[in-house]
């Protein structure tokens, strides 16, 4: 392997450690890039969104959309094959844009009712639930 190659797949190696790390949180490119920076392993962002697309691809990791003004989260699911077929919701205020993240539970009643009364499959890449959060309401 030449030394580029070499760093590269450290990096990579360095992320899925952090991912793996911070296991059943979601986390944005921006957590990424900061937790390098506290590493003192400066990532160029592109870097970390190719590393990441890349992980996603191999089914390491979850991708979950929210919307044009918010990042997308992550979240490692390694080999667990249940998981993968859950999607994570999100619930966010449409007055300060706080975001909380459910846990697969928490969608998986409304999920099933869904597709057992109405036959309907939700959409697992929009997974955003709009409201207003415990302070602005
Ligand atoms: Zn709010
Ligand atoms: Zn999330």
């Amino acid at each position: 392997m030449n030394s580029r190659a070499k760093y590269k797949t450290k990096k990579r190696d360095m992320l899925l450690e952090y991912l793996v790390s911070v296991r059943g949180k979601h986390i944005t490119a921006g957590d990424v890039c900061e937790y390098f920076k506290a590493q003192g392993a400066e990532i160029g962002q592109s870097t970390v969104y190719r590393q990441l697309e890349s992980l996603v691809d191999d089914g390491l990791i979850g991708k979950y959309l929210i919307d044009g003004n918010t990042p997308a989260c992550f979240e490692f699911i390694g080999r667990d094959v249940q998981h993968k077929k859950d999607s994570c919701y999100h619930c966010k205020c449409e007055k300060c844009g706080k975001l909380i993240h459910l846990g697969g539970d928490e969608m998986k009643p409304l999920q099933e009712q869904l597709l057992n009364r109405y036959g309907f499959v939700l959409d697992p890449n929009r997974t955003v639930l709009y409201g207003l959060c415990e302070n602005c309401k």
